[in-house]
């Protein structure tokens, strides 16, 4: 049996609208565009969302609209995907990599601020000469849980940050600061910008795609009209005015618009989202329960005050317990059938970042260490149940096969395992 990491959920809503926009002749930036828009807003409670053709652009345009100039540096975790950091190096700032939370994975705020404190001083990496000033922060909710966005606001107020969350993963989610608290949907105008990702094989997918939303009108505004070379809103922002012939070129802007072939299929997507997330839920839970009594690897942590999009399962394996590393790990399960894939090398661990900024390993002792021991396994909505069946049988065949207490394994390999 074979299971891919990731299949798309797509069905007839999304067809027809998608075939709609085909009739309609018009194919760009339009009436689509806009309902979906209108509708992602709703969803997760933003007072503007602005839709762009990727997850990467709507972090590019929240940096430039919220005023990153050449020379300052912004704060990114370094166990993230590219877009998180190159975003900041489009706009020639620096990133300055923070090590993440041992349990969750995301930013951890303490090196944030050891950091915050080592750029005062000069003293971040030999790519960084001389005190830097930290104008932002880029969190990142990975996998899907999200970071306590009360603590992030409080912290980046006190050091006068603005906050762009990287929410790629997080739709749906949502935290609350604890079991009396109110529950806040991602995006409900915890930070300045919040940016999702609508890839494939996100948690829903346009194609390609992504929605940059805010509460700040004036951001809103500067992101939309840079999303569109620059073209006063008042101009473009009509499809169907008479004098669409009359745009003001503004700033020299970017060419990130979405289609409406793209808003078409989010627009399906979208009435999708809850059940989906619900599908996913149901493998991960499975997953939780399952593979809780094997003593070679760790599963991923919940939390009550949180609703996790489970956009990522990620184990980790506990490599002094198996005889082979994670490298032969997933190439077994890939022989079994089962995709998987690795959320991430830290960034310190790629060849530029390494040779531009010459990060030391010690600088993100959580991160270097913890990445060596991920896996991430199959969770979407379309799975079947003997898909998570076989996903769950295949680890359980790989601990009993490898454990390094060989006299155990051996065992294992003479009752049939
Ligand atoms: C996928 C992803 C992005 C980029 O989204 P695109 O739509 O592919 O540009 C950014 N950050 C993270 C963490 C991602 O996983």
């Amino acid at each position: 049996m074979k299971v891919p990491f990731f299949r798309c959920e797509l069905g007839d809503e999304e067809i027809s609208e998608v075939a709609d926009t085909l009739r309609s002749g018009w194919l760009t930036t339009g009436p689509k565009v806009r309902r979906f828009e209108a509708a992602f807003a709703e969803s997760v409670g933003a007072r503007h969302a602005v839709a762009v053709a990727s997850g990467t652009a709507a972090l590019h345009l929240a940096a430039e609209a919220l005023g990153l100039e050449a020379g300052q540096a912004v704060l990114v975790p370094t166990l993230t995907f590219a877009a998180t950091a190159e975003v900041v190096r489009y706009l020639n700032a620096y990133p300055v990599l923070v090590d993440c939370d041992p349990e969750t994975l995301n930013l951890d705020l303490e090196d944030a601020e050891r950091k915050l404190r080592r750029a005062q001083q000069g003293r971040l990496c030999p790519g960084i000469p001389g005190p830097v000033r930290i104008v932002g922060i880029i969190p990142v909710h990975v996998g899907g849980l999200m970071l306590d966005m009360d603590r992030v606001r409080g912290f980046a107020a006190r050091w006068g940050l603005w906050v762009s969350e990287d929410a790629a993963h997080a739709f749906p989610a949502a935290y609350r600061a604890n079991s009396t608290a109110a529950w806040r949907r991602c995006g409900e105008d915890s930070s300045d910008v919040t940016c999702f990702s609508f890839y494939p094989n996100k948690t829903i997918t346009t194609g390609e795609g992504g929605m940059a939303v805010t509460a700040r009108p004036e951001i809103a505004e500067r992101m939309r009209t840079m999303s569109l070379h620059g073209l006063s809103a008042d101009a473009w922002g009509r499809y169907e005015a008479v004098d669409r012939w009359d745009y003001r070129i503004i700033a020299p802007g970017f060419k990130y618009n979405l289609t409406d072939i793209a808003g078409a299929i989010g627009i399906g997507q979208l009435n999708r989202a809850g059940a989906m997330r619900l599908a996913r839920e149901r493998v991960a839970l499975q997953y939780l329960e399952k593979l809780s009594g094997l003593d070679e690897i760790e599963l991923p942590p919940t939390n009550e005050d949180r609703i996790h999009s489970w956009h990522l399962f990620a184990l980790r394996l506990r490599l002094e317990r198996l005889a082979i590393d994670r490298r032969e790990f997933i190439r077994q399960l890939g022989a079994l059938g089962v995709g998987t894939s690795v959320h991430w090398r830290p960034l310190h661990l790629h060849p530029y970042y390494e040779q531009q900024y010459a990060w030391r390993r010690a600088d993100f002792p959580v991160a270097s260490a913890v990445w060596e021991r991920l896996i991430s396994l199959p969770v979407f909505s379309s799975m079947r149940q003997e898909e998570t069946d076989h996903v769950v049988g295949s680890i359980e065949k790989l601990c009993l096969l490898h454990r390094a207490d060989r006299s155990l394994a051996v065992a294992a390999q003479a009752a049939g395992a």
